[in-house]
C-alpha cells in the first residue's frame, strides 16, 4: 500500500517560501466520512497574503515570460512524471479530504497528469498564424502572448483536476498564477504546488493562498495586478465575481453549475441507459458539475427504465470511500449533507415521488460522517424546484417524456447549460438532439459525465460566460493574439487604399 502523504500545518505558499498567515490564524480540514480524521490545518489568510502573493507572481512574471515555451514544457512534463509516482497516495489523501470513492480520485489525479502532458506538448507548438497580406512584400502573421497574473478560485469537487486544467495551459502559456483553493479542499492544492515545485518551476510562479471566499477570493480577483480571473464554481459566486471585475475590465473565465439531463428514448438499449444514469447521478456523490441529475424518460420505457434504476441505485454501497468496494462515499460536508437534505424535503412537498433512499444515513459505520442516501424523485416535472435547481449531491429526479421533441424542449428549460445526453439507436434522433441541446457538451449513447482533456470543456447560457477550459481552447483563455506585420517594400504602403492597377 502506498504511503500517506502528511499534510499537517499547511502554509501559503508565495514567492517560492511557504508562510503562515499573516493573521497567524488557521483552519482546519476534516474527512467527511469521518470527522475524527484531521487531515491538516490550513492558513486562514486574508488581503496581505493577497497583497503579497499577487506580488511575487508578478515580480516572477517577466521571467518565466521570456523561458522559452519548450523549455516551461520540460517542466510541465516533469510534474506529469511526479503526479504519475504520486498518483496513489495523492488519490488517498484528495479521498480523505473530500470523500470521493478512489476510483474517482484516481481519475481526478490522472486528469492532471494528462493535462501535464498536453500542456507539455502545447510547449512546442503554441501554434498563431501566418497568412498572405493584401499588399505586396509585406508579411502577415499572429501569435499568442501570455497576459500576466492569473488568478484562480477553484472548488471541492475536483480539487486537483481543476486547478490543473486552468494552471497548464496558464502556465505553458507563460503567465504566473496565485490560486486560492475550496476552503473544503484545501490540501489538494498544496500537494499540487508541491509537485511543480519538485518538477522545478521557478519561485513565485505558482503561488497558494488558502481562507475563505470573502477574505481571500475577493481581494484576489479584484486586484489590480490580476490581469486574468479564471473561476470555477457556483452561478451565484460566478454571478458576483463578474461584477466585481466588470469596472476594470478584467478578462474573465467563469465555470458554473449545472443541471444536466439524459434523454432517454423509446428505443433506447434501457440497461446501457440505467448504467449512464446510475453512474453519472451518483459518481462523486452526485457533486459533480455534470452530474445526470434529471432523466427525461419515454413514457414507453419508463416503467422498465425506472425499476431497474431504482435496483441498480438501492446497491450502491455507501461509504468510506478508501475502504474497497465502496461505490459512493459521503458528502463534502455537513453543510452539503444538510442542503440535499433540505432539497428532498423540498421534492416531496412539491409531491415528487420519492422512489430511493431520501434518508440522512447516520449510526454505525455512518456515525462519524455525512452522508447521505442516493435518493430517486419519479414522475417529476418541470415546475418542481429538485428538478430545475442544481442540488448538488446524490439525487437525480425521472421525467417522463412523449416525444424526442418534448425531451429536448424540458432539457432546455433550466437556466444551466454544461452537458447533456441521449440513449437511442436512432441516428436521425441522436443528430437532432447533438444539435438542439443547449449545453457545451453532449454525449450520445453514454452519461453526461467523463469529458476528456483534450476537447473543451464548459457551458452555455448560465453555466458559463463564453470561454472553455482545457484543450487547445482553454489557451485562449490565458493569452492575447498579437497581430504583426512586417512591410519590407521600403516604402509607405497603405492598407485598402492602395490598389495595383
Ligand atoms: P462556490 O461556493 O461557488 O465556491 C467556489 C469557490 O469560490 C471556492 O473557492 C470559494 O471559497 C470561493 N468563493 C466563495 N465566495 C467567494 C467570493 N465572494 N469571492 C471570491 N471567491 C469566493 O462553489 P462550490 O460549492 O465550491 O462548488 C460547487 C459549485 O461549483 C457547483 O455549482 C458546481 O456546479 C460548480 N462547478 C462547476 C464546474 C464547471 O466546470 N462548470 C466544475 C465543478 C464545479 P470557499 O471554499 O472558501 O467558500
Ligand atoms: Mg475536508
Amino acid at each position: 500500500m502506498a504511503t500517506e502523504i502528511a499534510i499537517e500545518q499547511e502554509r501559503n505558499l508565495v514567492g517560492g517560501r511557504w508562510v503562515p498567515s499573516r493573521s497567524g490564524k488557521s483552519f482546519e480540514n476534516r474527512n467527511p466520512a469521518d470527522k475524527d480524521d484531521l487531515v491538516g490545518v490550513f492558513p486562514d489568510s486574508g488581503r496581505e497574503d493577497v497583497e503579497a502573493a499577487v506580488a511575487a507572481a508578478k515580480q516572477a512574471y517577466p521571467g518565466w515570460r521570456s523561458t522559452p515555451a519548450p523549455r516551461r514544457a520540460e517542466v510541465l512534463y516533469a510534474a506529469g512524471e511526479i503526479l504519475k509516482r504520486d498518483k496513489e497516495k495523492l488519490a488517498r489523501l484528495m479521498t480523505r479530504e473530500m470523500g470521493k470513492v478512489l476510483a474517482e480520485t484516481r481519475g481526478d489525479v490522472q486528469e492532471a497528469i494528462d493535462m501535464a502532458f498536453l500542456a507539455a506538448g502545447e510547449g512546442r507548438r503554441l501554434f498563431g498564424f501566418t497568412t498572405p497580406s493584401e499588399l505586396r512584400d509585406k508579411f502577415a502573421m499572429c501569435v499568442r502572448q501570455p497576459v500576466g497574473v492569473c488568478a484562480f478560485v477553484t472548488p471541492w469537487n475536483f480539487p486537483m483536476a481543476i486547478p490543473a486544467w486552468k494552471g497548464m495551459a496558464a502556465l505553458i502559456a507563460g503567465n504566473t498564477v496565485v490560486i486560492k483553493p475550496a476552503s473544503d479542499t484545501p490540501a489538494s492544492v498544496v500537494a499540487l504546488a508541491r509537485v511543480l515545485e519538485e518538477a522545478g518551476l521557478p519561485p513565485g510562479v505558482w503561488n497558494v493562498v488558502m481562507g475563505s471566499g470573502g477574505a481571500v477570493g475577493d481581494p484576489l480577483v479584484t486586484h489590480p495586478d490580476v490581469k486574468v480571473v479564471s473561476f470555477t464554481g457556483s452561478t451565484e459566486v460566478g454571478r458576483r465575481i463578474s461584477t466585481a471585475c466588470a469596472p476594470t475590465f478584467k478578462r474573465l473565465h467563469l465555470e458554473m453549475g449545472g443541471k444536466n439531463a439524459i434523454l432517454v428514448m423509446d428505443d433506447a438499449d434501457v440497461d446501457l441507459a440505467v448504467d449512464g444514469a446510475v453512474w453519472g447521478a451518483f459518481g462523486t456523490t452526485g457533486q459533480r458539475c455534470t452530474a445526470s441529475s434529471r432523466l427525461l424518460v419515454h413514457r414507453k420505457v419508463y416503467d422498465d427504465f425506472l425499476g431497474k434504476l431504482v435496483n441498480r441505485t438501492k446497491a450502491l454501497k455507501v461509504g468510506n470511500g478508501l475502504a474497497p468496494g465502496i461505490d459512493m462515499g459521503p458528502c463534502v460536508s455537513e453543510k452539503q449533507r444538510d442542503s440535499v437534505a433540505r432539497y428532498v424535503a423540498i421534492g416531496k412537498k412539491e409531491g415528487a415521488r420519492l422512489v430511493c433512499g431520501g434518508e440522512v444515513l447516520s449510526g454505525g459505520d455512518f456515525a462519524k460522517g455525512w452522508f447521505h442516501a442516493p435518493t430517486i424523485f419519479a414522475d417529476a416535472t418541470m415546475t418542481m424546484r429538485v428538478a430545475c435547481e442544481e442540488i448538488f449531491g446524490p439525487v437525480t429526479t425521472v421525467v417522463p417524456v412523449s416525444s424526442l421533441e418534448e425531451g429536448i424542449r424540458l432539457a432546455n428549460a433550466v437556466p444551466y447549460g454544461l452537458s447533456g445526453s441521449i440513449y437511442t439507436r436512432d441516428v436521425t434522433k441522436a443528430f437532432t438532439a447533438m444539435r438542439e441541446f443547449e449545453t457545451g457538451i453532449f454525449y450520445v449513447n453514454s452519461s453526461t459525465i467523463g469529458a476528456e482533456v483534450h476537447l473543451p470543456f464548459g457551458g452555455v447560457k448560465d453555466t458559463g460566460n463564453g470561454h472553455r477550459e482545457a484543450g487547445i481552447a482553454g489557451l485562449d483563455v490565458f493569452t492575447e493574439w498579437k497581430s504583426i506585420y512586417v512591410d519590407f517594400s521600403g516604402r509607405l504602403q497603405k492598407a485598402q487604399i492602395d490598389t495595383y492597377e
